[in-house]
Protein backbone atom coordinates (compact mmCIF):
# COMPACT_ATOMS: atom_id res chain seq x y z
CA UNK A 1 0.00 0.00 0.00
CA UNK A 2 1.18 3.15 -0.68
CA UNK A 3 0.44 6.49 0.33
CA UNK A 4 2.82 9.04 -1.05
CA UNK A 5 2.30 10.81 -4.72
CA UNK A 6 5.35 10.55 -7.47
CA UNK A 7 7.37 13.21 -8.57
CA UNK A 8 4.58 13.38 -11.47
CA UNK A 9 1.60 13.38 -9.61
CA UNK A 10 2.93 16.45 -7.23
CA UNK A 11 3.99 18.74 -9.82
CA UNK A 12 1.02 18.43 -12.39
CA UNK A 13 -1.21 18.99 -9.34
CA UNK A 14 1.35 21.89 -8.02
CA UNK A 15 0.84 23.62 -11.55
CA UNK A 16 -2.93 23.49 -11.27
CA UNK A 17 -3.46 24.74 -7.58
CA UNK A 18 -0.87 27.44 -8.36
CA UNK A 19 -2.56 28.15 -11.69
CA UNK A 20 -3.78 32.21 -10.47
CA UNK A 21 -6.37 32.56 -12.86
CA UNK A 22 -8.81 30.32 -14.03
CA UNK A 23 -11.45 30.49 -17.30
CA UNK A 24 -12.47 27.52 -19.55
CA UNK A 25 -9.50 27.78 -21.60
CA UNK A 26 -7.40 27.77 -18.65
CA UNK A 27 -8.78 24.56 -17.96
CA UNK A 28 -7.84 23.14 -21.42
CA UNK A 29 -4.64 24.25 -20.89
CA UNK A 30 -3.74 22.94 -17.83
CA UNK A 31 -4.90 19.62 -19.03
CA UNK A 32 -8.29 19.67 -16.96
CA UNK A 33 -10.99 19.34 -19.37
CA UNK A 34 -9.48 16.38 -21.16
CA UNK A 35 -7.22 14.84 -18.70
CA UNK A 36 -9.12 11.00 -18.67
CA UNK A 37 -9.16 10.94 -22.36
CA UNK A 38 -6.00 9.45 -24.07
CA UNK A 39 -3.33 11.49 -25.09
CA UNK A 40 -4.04 10.11 -28.87
CA UNK A 41 -7.22 12.15 -28.62
CA UNK A 42 -6.07 15.09 -26.99
CA UNK A 43 -6.09 14.64 -23.30
CA UNK A 44 -4.09 13.42 -20.89
CA UNK A 45 -4.38 9.94 -21.05
CA UNK A 46 -4.64 10.05 -17.16
CA UNK A 47 -6.17 7.54 -15.37
CA UNK A 48 -9.57 7.54 -12.28
CA UNK A 49 -6.74 8.41 -9.31
CA UNK A 50 -4.62 10.92 -11.22
CA UNK A 51 -7.66 12.53 -12.76
CA UNK A 52 -9.36 12.69 -9.31
CA UNK A 53 -6.06 14.80 -8.15
CA UNK A 54 -6.47 16.82 -10.87
CA UNK A 55 -9.71 18.03 -9.81
CA UNK A 56 -8.86 17.79 -6.57
CA UNK A 57 -6.17 20.45 -7.48
CA UNK A 58 -8.50 22.48 -9.55
CA UNK A 59 -11.35 22.42 -6.73
CA UNK A 60 -8.37 23.90 -4.46
CA UNK A 61 -6.86 26.42 -7.16
CA UNK A 62 -10.00 27.79 -8.92
CA UNK A 63 -12.07 29.32 -6.13
CA UNK A 64 -15.18 29.53 -8.89
CA UNK A 65 -16.62 26.02 -7.75
CA UNK A 66 -18.87 26.33 -10.41
CA UNK A 67 -16.64 26.36 -13.61
CA UNK A 68 -14.70 23.25 -11.83
CA UNK A 69 -17.96 21.29 -11.47
CA UNK A 70 -18.71 22.16 -14.83
CA UNK A 71 -15.39 21.10 -15.84
CA UNK A 72 -16.14 17.97 -14.45
CA UNK A 73 -19.33 17.62 -16.01
CA UNK A 74 -18.28 18.64 -19.08
CA UNK A 75 -15.43 15.58 -19.24
CA UNK A 76 -16.78 12.64 -17.20
CA UNK A 77 -20.54 12.65 -18.60
CA UNK A 78 -19.57 14.41 -22.00
CA UNK A 79 -15.68 13.78 -23.05
CA UNK A 80 -15.56 10.17 -21.28
CA UNK A 81 -18.50 8.61 -22.62
CA UNK A 82 -17.00 10.02 -26.44
CA UNK A 83 -13.70 8.39 -26.21
CA UNK A 84 -14.99 5.01 -24.35
CA UNK A 85 -17.98 4.52 -27.10
CA UNK A 86 -16.99 7.42 -29.68
CA UNK A 87 -17.10 5.62 -33.35
CA UNK A 88 -13.57 7.47 -35.00
CA UNK A 89 -16.19 10.20 -36.30
CA UNK A 90 -17.23 11.28 -32.70
CA UNK A 91 -13.85 11.03 -31.51
CA UNK A 92 -13.06 13.54 -33.95
CA UNK A 93 -14.50 15.59 -30.95
CA UNK A 94 -12.42 14.89 -28.62
CA UNK A 95 -9.36 17.30 -29.23
CA UNK A 96 -11.77 20.30 -29.20
CA UNK A 97 -13.47 18.88 -26.10
CA UNK A 98 -10.21 18.63 -24.19
CA UNK A 99 -8.97 22.14 -24.74
CA UNK A 100 -11.82 23.65 -24.38
CA UNK A 101 -12.05 25.28 -28.00
CA UNK A 102 -15.82 23.07 -27.19
CA UNK A 103 -18.39 22.54 -24.35
CA UNK A 104 -19.80 19.55 -23.84
CA UNK A 105 -23.54 19.07 -21.38
CA UNK A 106 -24.78 15.69 -20.71
CA UNK A 107 -28.76 15.56 -21.04
CA UNK A 108 -30.04 12.93 -18.95
CA UNK A 109 -32.81 13.67 -16.59
CA UNK A 110 -36.55 14.60 -17.50
CA UNK A 111 -39.32 16.14 -15.73
CA UNK A 112 -40.39 12.87 -14.46
CA UNK A 113 -37.04 10.67 -14.86
CA UNK A 114 -34.78 11.84 -11.91
CA UNK A 115 -33.47 9.25 -9.96
CA UNK A 116 -35.29 6.85 -11.69
CA UNK A 117 -33.28 6.68 -15.35
CA UNK A 118 -35.44 4.13 -16.59
CA UNK A 119 -38.50 6.20 -16.68
CA UNK A 120 -37.05 8.37 -19.87
CA UNK A 121 -39.59 9.78 -22.10
CA UNK A 122 -37.66 10.98 -24.72
CA UNK A 123 -37.52 8.93 -27.59
CA UNK A 124 -35.34 8.44 -30.70
CA UNK A 125 -37.22 6.87 -33.91
CA UNK A 126 -35.68 5.36 -36.71
CA UNK A 127 -36.36 7.03 -39.73
CA UNK A 128 -34.64 7.14 -43.16
CA UNK A 129 -30.68 6.93 -41.95
CA UNK A 130 -30.83 8.14 -38.51
CA UNK A 131 -32.96 8.86 -36.16
CA UNK A 132 -35.62 11.31 -35.18
CA UNK A 133 -35.46 12.70 -31.75
CA UNK A 134 -38.63 14.60 -29.15
CA UNK A 135 -38.38 14.95 -25.18
CA UNK A 136 -37.66 17.24 -22.75
CA UNK A 137 -33.98 17.14 -20.53
CA UNK A 138 -34.89 19.22 -17.56
CA UNK A 139 -31.65 19.89 -15.89
CA UNK A 140 -28.59 20.37 -17.92
CA UNK A 141 -25.54 21.54 -16.37
CA UNK A 142 -23.42 23.86 -19.43
CA UNK A 143 -26.87 23.08 -21.42
CA UNK A 144 -27.47 27.12 -22.53
CA UNK A 145 -23.84 27.34 -24.09
CA UNK A 146 -22.63 23.92 -25.01
CA UNK A 147 -21.36 23.17 -28.16
CA UNK A 148 -22.06 19.36 -28.29
CA UNK A 149 -24.58 17.00 -26.03
CA UNK A 150 -24.52 13.87 -24.93
CA UNK A 151 -28.32 13.04 -24.30
CA UNK A 152 -30.32 9.60 -23.81
CA UNK A 153 -33.68 8.18 -25.63
CA UNK A 154 -35.38 5.61 -25.84
CA UNK A 155 -35.45 3.26 -29.05
CA UNK A 156 -36.82 -0.16 -27.53
CA UNK A 157 -39.61 0.94 -25.19
CA UNK A 158 -40.11 -2.62 -24.83
CA UNK A 159 -36.58 -3.56 -23.19
CA UNK A 160 -36.98 -1.19 -19.95
CA UNK A 161 -33.96 0.54 -19.04
CA UNK A 162 -31.57 -1.67 -21.32
CA UNK A 163 -33.96 -0.46 -24.39
CA UNK A 164 -31.94 3.39 -24.37
CA UNK A 165 -29.22 4.52 -26.23
CA UNK A 166 -26.72 7.41 -26.03
CA UNK A 167 -26.82 10.36 -28.69
CA UNK A 168 -23.77 12.55 -29.73
CA UNK A 169 -25.67 16.33 -30.96
CA UNK A 170 -24.14 19.07 -31.98
CA UNK A 171 -25.70 22.29 -30.63
CA UNK A 172 -27.55 23.86 -34.06
CA UNK A 173 -28.91 20.95 -34.94
CA UNK A 174 -32.57 21.57 -36.05
CA UNK A 175 -35.03 20.64 -33.35
CA UNK A 176 -32.70 20.94 -30.89
CA UNK A 177 -33.77 23.85 -28.15
CA UNK A 178 -32.27 24.74 -25.51
CA UNK A 179 -33.20 27.40 -22.68
CA UNK A 180 -31.86 30.15 -21.11
CA UNK A 181 -29.77 29.51 -18.16
CA UNK A 182 -32.19 29.29 -14.64
CA UNK A 183 -31.23 30.01 -11.44
CA UNK A 184 -29.92 28.23 -9.08
CA UNK A 185 -28.62 27.52 -5.34
CA UNK A 186 -24.84 27.50 -5.92
CA UNK A 187 -22.52 26.41 -8.27
CA UNK A 188 -23.25 29.65 -10.33
CA UNK A 189 -20.12 28.92 -12.09
CA UNK A 190 -21.80 26.54 -14.35
CA UNK A 191 -25.04 27.47 -16.17
CA UNK A 192 -27.38 25.17 -16.43
CA UNK A 193 -31.00 24.87 -18.16
CA UNK A 194 -33.50 22.64 -20.50
CA UNK A 195 -32.99 21.13 -23.33
CA UNK A 196 -35.82 19.73 -26.00
CA UNK A 197 -35.48 17.66 -28.96
CA UNK A 198 -38.47 18.54 -31.18
CA UNK A 199 -38.46 16.38 -34.34
CA UNK A 200 -34.93 16.37 -33.96
CA UNK A 201 -33.36 14.82 -36.85
CA UNK A 202 -29.57 12.86 -36.29
CA UNK A 203 -27.65 10.76 -38.35
CA UNK A 204 -27.29 6.94 -37.98
CA UNK A 205 -23.93 7.82 -36.66
CA UNK A 206 -25.27 9.97 -33.89
CA UNK A 207 -25.76 7.37 -31.81
CA UNK A 208 -23.13 6.61 -28.96
CA UNK A 209 -24.00 2.74 -27.75
CA UNK A 210 -26.52 0.88 -25.37
CA UNK A 211 -27.73 4.02 -23.15
CA UNK A 212 -27.67 2.24 -19.77
CA UNK A 213 -23.65 1.67 -20.24
CA UNK A 214 -22.83 4.25 -22.06
CA UNK A 215 -24.62 6.35 -19.09
CA UNK A 216 -23.54 4.18 -16.00
CA UNK A 217 -19.79 4.17 -17.26
CA UNK A 218 -19.97 8.05 -17.08
CA UNK A 219 -21.54 8.07 -13.76
CA UNK A 220 -19.23 5.88 -12.15
CA UNK A 221 -16.24 8.24 -12.85
CA UNK A 222 -18.50 11.31 -11.84
CA UNK A 223 -19.15 9.89 -8.52
CA UNK A 224 -15.98 9.07 -7.85
CA UNK A 225 -13.55 11.77 -9.75
CA UNK A 226 -15.70 14.70 -10.20
CA UNK A 227 -15.77 14.76 -6.20
CA UNK A 228 -12.28 15.54 -5.51
CA UNK A 229 -13.55 19.10 -6.64
CA UNK A 230 -15.13 18.68 -3.21
CA UNK A 231 -11.69 17.52 -1.64
CA UNK A 232 -9.75 20.68 -2.54
CA UNK A 233 -12.33 22.83 -1.50
CA UNK A 234 -12.70 21.50 1.64
CA UNK A 235 -8.92 22.04 2.26
CA UNK A 236 -8.97 25.42 0.84
CA UNK A 237 -11.76 25.90 4.01
CA UNK A 238 -10.85 24.30 6.22
CA UNK A 239 -7.16 26.54 5.97
CA UNK A 240 -9.18 29.82 6.05
CA UNK A 241 -10.95 28.63 8.98
CA UNK A 242 -7.82 27.83 11.24
CA UNK A 243 -6.52 31.74 9.96
CA UNK A 244 -9.59 33.37 10.74
CA UNK A 245 -9.78 31.22 14.86
CA UNK A 246 -6.15 32.06 14.72
CA UNK A 247 -6.16 35.97 14.50
CA UNK A 248 -9.95 36.47 16.05
CA UNK A 249 -10.11 37.47 19.46
CA UNK A 250 -13.49 36.84 21.78
CA UNK A 251 -13.81 37.38 25.65
CA UNK A 252 -10.22 38.49 25.45
CA UNK A 253 -9.06 35.11 23.72
CA UNK A 254 -8.20 34.04 20.21
CA UNK A 255 -10.92 31.59 18.84
CA UNK A 256 -8.38 28.80 18.72
CA UNK A 257 -8.39 28.53 22.37
CA UNK A 258 -11.72 27.66 23.22
CA UNK A 259 -11.56 23.49 22.92
CA UNK A 260 -15.16 23.34 21.27
CA UNK A 261 -13.45 26.09 18.54
CA UNK A 262 -10.82 23.89 17.63
CA UNK A 263 -12.38 20.39 18.10
CA UNK A 264 -15.11 21.38 15.51
CA UNK A 265 -11.80 22.15 13.46
CA UNK A 266 -10.86 18.67 14.17
CA UNK A 267 -13.80 17.25 13.30
CA UNK A 268 -14.06 19.29 10.06
CA UNK A 269 -10.00 17.50 9.25
CA UNK A 270 -11.05 13.91 10.46
CA UNK A 271 -14.20 14.25 7.68
CA UNK A 272 -12.15 15.28 5.04
CA UNK A 273 -9.58 12.89 5.37
CA UNK A 274 -11.65 9.91 6.24
CA UNK A 275 -14.00 11.47 2.52
CA UNK A 276 -10.43 11.59 0.80
CA UNK A 277 -9.39 8.31 1.59
CA UNK A 278 -12.55 6.65 0.40
CA UNK A 279 -12.22 8.53 -2.87
CA UNK A 280 -8.86 7.48 -3.28
CA UNK A 281 -9.84 4.00 -2.90
CA UNK A 282 -12.82 3.98 -5.20
CA UNK A 283 -10.90 5.44 -7.90
CA UNK A 284 -8.08 2.92 -7.47
CA UNK A 285 -10.67 0.24 -7.38
CA UNK A 286 -11.82 1.75 -10.96
CA UNK A 287 -7.85 1.82 -12.02
CA UNK A 288 -7.73 -1.97 -11.26
CA UNK A 289 -10.44 -2.72 -13.26
CA UNK A 290 -12.58 -3.63 -9.61
CA UNK A 291 -15.48 -3.94 -9.32
CA UNK A 292 -15.98 -0.11 -7.70
CA UNK A 293 -19.91 0.27 -7.70
CA UNK A 294 -19.82 -0.02 -3.87
CA UNK A 295 -17.01 2.26 -3.30
CA UNK A 296 -17.80 4.80 -5.39
CA UNK A 297 -21.44 5.04 -3.94
CA UNK A 298 -19.21 5.16 -0.72
CA UNK A 299 -17.19 7.57 -1.35
CA UNK A 300 -19.75 10.00 -3.57
CA UNK A 301 -21.80 9.36 -0.05
CA UNK A 302 -18.58 10.58 2.35
CA UNK A 303 -17.42 13.57 0.18
CA UNK A 304 -20.77 15.55 -0.56
CA UNK A 305 -22.09 14.85 3.40
CA UNK A 306 -18.54 16.03 4.39
CA UNK A 307 -18.81 19.37 1.61
CA UNK A 308 -22.13 20.70 3.59
CA UNK A 309 -21.26 19.82 6.86
CA UNK A 310 -17.60 21.49 6.63
CA UNK A 311 -19.07 24.56 4.89
CA UNK A 312 -22.09 25.12 7.13
CA UNK A 313 -19.19 24.46 10.33
CA UNK A 314 -17.52 27.34 8.19
CA UNK A 315 -20.47 29.90 8.42
CA UNK A 316 -20.61 28.88 11.97
CA UNK A 317 -17.29 29.60 12.74
CA UNK A 318 -17.31 32.54 10.94
CA UNK A 319 -20.09 33.90 12.74
CA UNK A 320 -22.01 37.09 11.07
CA UNK A 321 -19.51 37.76 8.40
CA UNK A 322 -19.74 34.10 7.38
CA UNK A 323 -23.91 34.35 6.91
CA UNK A 324 -22.81 37.60 4.84
CA UNK A 325 -22.45 37.48 1.06
CA UNK A 326 -19.16 38.41 -0.55
CA UNK A 327 -16.96 37.22 2.52
CA UNK A 328 -16.50 34.09 0.74
CA UNK A 329 -17.86 31.75 2.76
CA UNK A 330 -21.45 31.49 2.59
CA UNK A 331 -21.19 30.74 -1.34
CA UNK A 332 -19.60 27.15 -0.50
CA UNK A 333 -22.60 26.06 1.61
CA UNK A 334 -24.78 27.15 -1.40
CA UNK A 335 -22.22 25.08 -3.29
CA UNK A 336 -22.03 22.01 -1.56
CA UNK A 337 -25.82 21.49 -1.63
CA UNK A 338 -25.79 20.37 -5.03
CA UNK A 339 -23.72 17.48 -4.35
CA UNK A 340 -26.16 15.97 -2.73
CA UNK A 341 -28.20 15.62 -5.77
CA UNK A 342 -25.99 14.87 -8.87
CA UNK A 343 -24.65 11.78 -10.03
CA UNK A 344 -27.77 10.12 -8.10
CA UNK A 345 -29.00 11.57 -4.75
CA UNK A 346 -27.61 10.41 -1.37
CA UNK A 347 -30.51 8.32 -1.41
CA UNK A 348 -29.94 6.21 -4.70
CA UNK A 349 -26.01 5.64 -3.21
CA UNK A 350 -27.71 4.29 -0.46
CA UNK A 351 -29.87 1.91 -2.53
CA UNK A 352 -26.40 1.07 -4.56
CA UNK A 353 -24.44 0.14 -1.57
CA UNK A 354 -27.24 -1.88 0.18
CA UNK A 355 -27.60 -3.82 -3.50
CA UNK A 356 -23.51 -4.39 -3.53
CA UNK A 357 -24.49 -5.42 0.26
CA UNK A 358 -26.67 -8.03 -0.58
CA UNK A 359 -29.20 -6.35 1.32
C1 LIG B 1 -26.17 20.97 -9.51
C2 LIG B 1 -26.87 19.94 -10.33
C3 LIG B 1 -26.38 19.62 -11.59
C4 LIG B 1 -27.04 18.70 -12.39
N1 LIG B 1 -26.57 18.46 -13.66
C5 LIG B 1 -27.24 17.59 -14.46
C6 LIG B 1 -26.77 17.35 -15.80
O1 LIG B 1 -25.78 17.93 -16.25
N2 LIG B 1 -27.46 16.48 -16.57
C7 LIG B 1 -28.55 15.81 -16.09
O2 LIG B 1 -29.13 15.02 -16.86
N3 LIG B 1 -29.03 16.03 -14.84
C8 LIG B 1 -28.40 16.91 -14.01
N4 LIG B 1 -28.87 17.15 -12.75
C9 LIG B 1 -30.10 16.53 -12.30
C10 LIG B 1 -29.87 15.39 -11.33
O3 LIG B 1 -29.25 14.31 -11.96
C11 LIG B 1 -31.23 15.03 -10.73
O4 LIG B 1 -31.73 16.17 -10.06
C12 LIG B 1 -31.12 13.85 -9.78
O5 LIG B 1 -30.84 12.66 -10.46
C13 LIG B 1 -32.40 13.66 -8.95
O6 LIG B 1 -33.53 13.61 -9.79
P1 LIG B 1 -34.81 14.54 -9.47
O7 LIG B 1 -34.33 15.93 -9.37
O8 LIG B 1 -35.84 14.25 -10.48
O9 LIG B 1 -35.30 14.11 -8.03
P2 LIG B 1 -36.23 12.82 -7.70
O10 LIG B 1 -35.71 11.63 -8.40
O11 LIG B 1 -37.64 13.22 -7.88
O12 LIG B 1 -35.91 12.66 -6.15
C14 LIG B 1 -36.53 13.48 -5.16
C15 LIG B 1 -36.24 12.87 -3.80
O13 LIG B 1 -36.76 11.55 -3.72
C16 LIG B 1 -35.72 10.63 -3.38
N5 LIG B 1 -35.91 9.37 -4.08
C17 LIG B 1 -36.23 9.16 -5.40
N6 LIG B 1 -36.26 7.85 -5.67
C18 LIG B 1 -35.98 7.20 -4.52
C19 LIG B 1 -35.84 5.84 -4.14
N7 LIG B 1 -36.01 4.86 -5.03
N8 LIG B 1 -35.50 5.56 -2.88
C20 LIG B 1 -35.32 6.54 -1.97
N9 LIG B 1 -35.41 7.85 -2.24
C21 LIG B 1 -35.74 8.17 -3.50
C22 LIG B 1 -34.43 11.31 -3.86
O14 LIG B 1 -33.31 10.81 -3.15
C23 LIG B 1 -34.72 12.76 -3.53
O15 LIG B 1 -34.46 13.03 -2.19
C24 LIG B 1 -28.21 18.06 -11.92
C25 LIG B 1 -28.70 18.36 -10.63
C26 LIG B 1 -28.05 19.28 -9.85
C27 LIG B 1 -28.59 19.62 -8.49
Amino acid sequence: MEFGRTAAQRDRCRTIRDAGEYDWQRLGELGVLGAAVSVEHGGRGLGALDTALVFEAAGYGCHDTGLVFAAGAHLFAVALPIAEFGSDAQKKKLPGLCDGTLIGANAMTEPDAGSDIGALKTTAVRSGNGYVLNGVKSFVSNGPIADVYVTYAVTDPKAGHLGTTGFVVDAGTPGLVRSEPFGKLGLNGCSAGTVEFHDCAVAEDAALGNGSLVFQHGMLWERACLFAIYLGVQERLIERCITHVKRRKQFGRRLSTFQSVSNRIVDMQLRLESARLLLYKACWAIDQDDDAVLPAALSKLAVSQAAVQTALDAVELFGGRGYQTGEGIEEHLRDAVGGLIFSGTSDIQRQLAALELGL
